[in-house]
């Protein structure tokens, strides 16, 4: 199997897995729990704690487990408008995650006012219409440290600095960047930052909210006394366990990891656009994380391609996998300026730390075959597209 859909998740990596297997094993005691059994869990979820807090360049106070990336965003923006009644607009991008996008329009039903700011072909934010849109009723802005489609890495910082000489509280969503270049808080200067522990080899079911310290923010489950009262619920501690080995691991592997999957991308990049004519990169030529890239097979169906190269063993995606099963066009690539039936000819190839000169060599071997035999089959004139 060639495995090329890693942003959508990616396998455990073994040593997480052995290390979740003992302690499922070992440890059934609930961290809550005053006696022995309970303290040691407890003990062991301040290690995974401490782990993860560590490779964000934060303290291990400031972060709260959550159920997913998705929670974490929920959390996150909702959290924030819920502390700040008195604030009422909420701004974020047109290229987010249905994490995010779903929150806004939610937020809307609600009353709030909410932006989504446009992007350019490359998909980069439009800064200056970000300037305009913020208000002093701005309680928060959210904007993606990279997109899970196209992989184009925004201005964290410059948007920070934007939003902090309004007195606005920034988060982003660190899921696609988090374990693929340098996450660190206090660089980023963002207030809040979601991760998930499935994008970087650990568990699904358990995610991270970064909370920097004196950020108002309403708890999202109310009950005991766990995640500082801001999380409610007996901990995932096997998933939270996994997460902490899961980065742990990542900081060990660090810079190896990401020149590795930049190297390999770059010469299945450059396979793919020697090999197939009549193709659109999409993402920015420099700004994007190295391992995604997204390219629309002018008129053909992505579809096809997709469920052609899965004959082969080979694994890619059409779009973010909690939009795979809708109709409708990638929100992403038509924020980009993509028509329509350019976006559905749309195929997402994302690495990881599995990947091997193999898996690349294999798909450079059948996809341009495939590709041309779609065209003959659809009786695609050349010159047409
Ligand atoms: N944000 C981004 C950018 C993502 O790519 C994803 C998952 O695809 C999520 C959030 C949601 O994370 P989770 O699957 O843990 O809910």
């Amino acid at each position: 199997m060639v495995y090329l859909d890693n942003n959508a998740t990616t396998p455990l990596d073994p040593r997480v897995c052995e290390k979740m297997t003992e302690f499922l094993k070992t440890h059934f005691g609930n961290p809550s729990s005053l006696y022995p059994i309970g303290r040691e869990v407890k003990e062991i979820i301040t290690e995974a704690r401490e782990s993860i807090a560590h490779a964000l360049g934060a303290k291990r106070t400031d972060i709260v487990f959550t159920g997913s990336g998705t929670e974490s965003d929920n959390f996150a923006v909702r959290g924030v408008m819920n502390a700040l009644p008195e604030k009422d607009e909420f701004i974020t991008s047109a290229i987010e995650h249905p994490a995010i996008i779903e929150t806004g329009n939610y937020l809307k039903t609600k009353g709030k006012k909410v932006t989504f700011v446009p992007v350019s072909p490359d998909g980069i934010i439009d800064i200056d219409y970000l300037k305009d849109a913020i208000t002093p009723r701005t309680a928060i802005v959210s904007i993606m440290h990279a997109n899970n489609e196209i992989g184009t890495i925004q201005p964290i910082e410059e948007i920070v600095r934007i939003a902090k000489d309004r007195g606005v509280i920034v988060h982003t969503d660190a899921v696609q960047t988090f374990g693929k270049t340098d996450v660190h808080v206090d660089k980023l200067g963002v207030d809040l930052l979601s991760i998930s522990a499935h994008k970087v080899y650990g568990p699904k079911g358990v995610g991270a909210l970064y909370i920097r310290k004196g950020t108002p923010i309403s708890p999202l489950i109310c009950g005991g006394h766990q995640e500082s009262l801001l999380r409610a619920g007996t901990e995932n501690t096997a998933g939270i366990v996994g997460f902490g080995e899961a980065v742990r691991v990542l900081c060990e592997r660090g810079e190896k990891d990401h020149r590795r999957i930049a190297n390999l991308a770059e010469s299945l990049k450059k396979g793919i656009e020697d090999k197939i004519p009549n193709i659109k990169f999409n993402g920015h030529g420099t700004k994007r994380i190295k391992g995604t890239l997204n390219y629309s097979f002018l008129g053909l169906e992505a579809e096809a391609i997709l469920l052609s190269l899965g004959t082969k063993d080979i694994y890619v995606s059409t779009g973010s996998a909690c939009s795979e099963e809708s109709e409708d066009v990638s929100h992403v690539l038509s924020a980009i300026g993509l028509k329509p039936e350019i976006a559905r000819s749309s195929v997402r190839m994302s690495l990881g730390r599995f990947n091997t000169k193999e898996d690349i060599d294999r798909v450079l071997a059948e996809l341009p075959e495939i590709v041309e035999k779609l065209r003959e089959i659809s009786g695609l004139d050349p010159d047409d597209l």
